[in-house]
């Protein structure tokens, strides 16, 4: 399905295009139809039915994920948490072990350490940054690793290679939630993840205007988390399938433009007086920074910094800049600005989110596509006024 000679950009434009085009159009159409004409398929699964996510508009949109990440296949979801819990439903059941990182978007939080022990699994927790550690948390039962490639709010990058090897090594399913970096940075099924994930409400369409999420990776793993979502219900309709799929055409401009904006903008707040700390693994302070080189074609458009002054001067902050849109969520064209302790993780308690390093004040950044020095003196002129 993927043609893996291609670059980036021809692969967002022509891969998985039907062939040949319906009627001559240069654009996919969309099949906005729940069901199809019975041709006497046997299987429930073989019926055509958009929940069942075999819809033209659906086979279009698997087809350029899977080569975006030079995978076999892929599949989307009504949204990213659709896109996670049903992979974990997939691969865990009553009695099972799941390793889980430590540091994890907050609802992805809330479905391993409430939703999952409620249904009879085990969790433990493990830091991405010590390989040493992981093999004293294996268990008869452990069946699944879990992690992210950039950590939300901190923007951590693991030992993501020894992470997808040391799974594999132990028979564990591996997941990684792959939103933050796309599919630009980073390639999960490349370096032995069996599956990539994606809240492609983010990046992926990268115009804040859906909610989706995408599973990706081999046949037969899609094919069983497949089933899970055609039973839970998760699946994504035609229409949000057209408006992602023309997202995706995009994303490799967009994320040159998201990386290189956020690199200059971590580098200004880094030099800011006011500014006591800046979390991006594009900067040479930080301790990431070897690892997320070696790892990475780039470093992604999130950045999180923490100003003199805590919650009220973050808060000052927010008021005061005049580009950044106040708003949880990132991805998107415009640069976006949230304090996690009070949006994504604000349903941990103030113990898990200071074990997770989410101080009160940290401001979490959504680098947008605006010119980086028009963000760059907007956020000086805030700065300039917190006090
Ligand atoms: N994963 C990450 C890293 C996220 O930031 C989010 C949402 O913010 C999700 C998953 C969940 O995605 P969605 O909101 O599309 O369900």
């Amino acid at each position: 399905m993927a043609d893996h000679s291609a670059s980036m950009q021809t692969k967002a434009i022509h891969a998985g295009e039907p062939d040949p085009r319906p009627a001559g159009a240069a654009v996919a159409p969309i099949y906005q139809s729940s069901t199809f004409l019975f041709e006497g398929d046997s299987a429930y699964d073989d019926v055509h039915y958009a929940r069942l996510s075999n819809t033209p508009t659906h086979d279009v949109i698997h087809g350029k994920l899977a080569a975006l990440e030079n995978a076999a296949d892929a599949l989307v979801t009504a949204s990213g948490m659709a896109a996670i819990s049903s992979s974990l439903l997939t691969f865990l059941q009553q009695g099972d072990h799941v390793l889980v990182q430590d540091s994890l978007y907050g609802g992805t939080h809330m479905v391993v350490h409430r939703d999952l022990p409620a249904l009879g699994v085990e969790v433990s927790v493990f830091d991405a940054a010590q390989p040493d550690h992981w093999k004293a948390l294996l268990r008869p039962n452990t069946k699944v690793l879990y992690a992210e490639t950039l950590t939300n709010p901190l923007v951590k990058v693991g030992e993501l290679d020894a992470l997808a090897a040391f799974a594999s090594e132990h028979g564990l399913v591996s997941m990684i939630d792959n939103t933050f970096a796309s599919p630009v940075n980073f390639r999960p099924i490349e370096h032995g993840f069996d599956l990539s994930l994606h809240s492609a409400t983010k990046y992926l369409n990268g115009h804040t205007d859906l909610i989706a999420g995408a599973v990706i990776g081999s046949v037969d793993r899609i094919e069983a988390v497949r089933h899970r979502v055609n039973h839970l219900g998760g699946s994504l309709d035609a229409h949000a399938c057209f408006l992602l799929h023309r997202g995706i055409k995009t994303l490799p401009l967009r994320m040159e433009r998201h990386n290189s904006n956020a690199i200059r903008i971590a580098e200004a707040l880094e030099q800011h007086p006011r500014v006591v700390a800046v979390h991006y693994p594009g900067l040479d302070s930080s301790v990431y920074h070897a690892t997320a080189s070696r790892l990475l074609d780039g470093f992604s458009g999130m950045l999180s910094f923490e100003v003199e002054g805590g919650r009220e001067a973050a808060h000052r902050v927010q008021d005061l800049v005049r580009i950044p849109l106040v708003a949880p969520s990132l991805g998107g064209l415009e640069t976006l600005m949230t304090i996690p302790a009070e949006t994504s993780h604000v349903g941990m308690s103030a113990e898990e989110r200071a074990a997770a390093g989410v101080t009160d004040g940290l401001i979490r950044m959504s680098v947008g596509v605006e010119a980086a020095e028009d963000l760059i003196a907007d956020l000086e002129q805030a700065l300039s006024q917190i006090q």
